[in-house]
């Protein structure tokens, strides 16, 4: 293997350190902890995972948080209602709605309800539109904490070419908000694109956002590529793969992020970075 590891795991906690010291610093300036509201409608078992893990990191940065639990059944009007009281709430910064909903709940509704600046997930129209604008303030987790994975490997990312494999709203798209505003040249790829692996083959940095385990095979990559493994795919024996076919694409790329321990934890880790902001901005203290 030739790659070096992008170790999301180590720069997650590196993160989560200085966040800790900046909510040391403003407890020591006497404003509370940011506050962190996380509702979780039914019992989707994928997502108690994902809300306990970052209950987890909430409690190790010195955050207030609460899970606010709701039964399947719960119908639209009740959740909005919820939301409303929240975005009223004055010691709530942050207000996640864990997805997928029920199906009876529209996740469109509902993202738009949150109130902007308390939109810690970046998914309201509002914050992606300031992205878009290259003006962002809270901005999807997942892109955002990719961004911090890059600014350690010490590249500059100007003018490279970078290839995303994915369009969905919560990883492609914004992922290729960032990579332009960072001037990437940057080709979004989907289901439908032709010649996949010619597109990849072209890129200095690889983002892999499918949802395919191992789809993106060694003989993909550019050599010295820095490959970014979004994917989170859980296989029948019960153990996690990337959408990259990770052992083939280390011994071409310069960089690669594994799965499990790349991206996933970035992602929690910027949840608490874009809480403390929503905090900060909320107090006027932001820097
Ligand atoms: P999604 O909404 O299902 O989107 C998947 C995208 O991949 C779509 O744009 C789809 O194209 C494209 N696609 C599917 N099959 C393809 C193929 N054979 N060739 C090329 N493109 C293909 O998924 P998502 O929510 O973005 O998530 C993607 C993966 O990332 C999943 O494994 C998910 O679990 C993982 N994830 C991880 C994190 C993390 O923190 N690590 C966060 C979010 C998601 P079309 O648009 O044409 O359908």
């Amino acid at each position: 293997m030739s790659a070096q590891i992008l170790d999301g795991k180590a720069i997650a906690a590196d993160l989560r350190e200085q966040i800790k010291a900046r909510v040391a610093d403003r407890v020591a300036a006497e404003q509370r902890p940011p506050g962190l509201i996380v509702v979780l409608v039914g019992d989707n078992p994928a997502s108690q995972v994902y809300v306990r893990n970052k209950q987890n990191a909430c409690q190790q940065v010195g955050f207030q948080s609460e899970l606010m639990q709701l039964p399947a059944s719960t119908g639209q009007t009740e959740l909005l209602a919820l939301i409303d009281q929240l975005n009223a709430r004055e010691d709530v910064d942050g207000i996640l709605v864990q997805l997928p909903l029920p199906k009876q709940i529209d996740e469109d509704t509902v993202t738009e309800r949150i109130s902007p600046i308390k939109d810690v997930d970046g998914f309201h129209p509002y914050n992606i539109g300031r992205l878009v604008l290259r003006q962002p303030l809270l901005r999807p987790c997942t892109p955002k904490g990719v961004m911090t994975m890059l600014a350690r490997t010490g590249i500059d990312l100007t003018g490279k070419d970078a290839v995303i494999i994915g369009q969905s709203n919560i990883v492609g798209r914004p992922m290729f908000l960032e990579l332009l505003m960072a001037r990437c040249t940057v080709t979004v790829c989907h289901s439908k694109t032709k010649d996949l692996a010619d597109k990849a083959r072209k890129a200095d940095i690889l983002v892999a956002a499918v949802g395919v385990p191992r789809l993106i095979q060694g003989d993909w990559i550019k050599p010295g590529a820095i490959v970014i493994d979004v994917g989170m795919n859980r296989l029948e024996n019960g153990k996690l793969c990337g959408d990259v076919d990770t052992a083939g694409a280390a011994e071409v790329a310069a960089w690669i992020t594994p799965v499990p321990g790349g991206v996933g934890p970035m992602t929690v880790a910027t949840l608490l970075e874009n809480t403390l902001l929503a905090a900060d901005l909320a107090s006027g203290t932001e820097n």
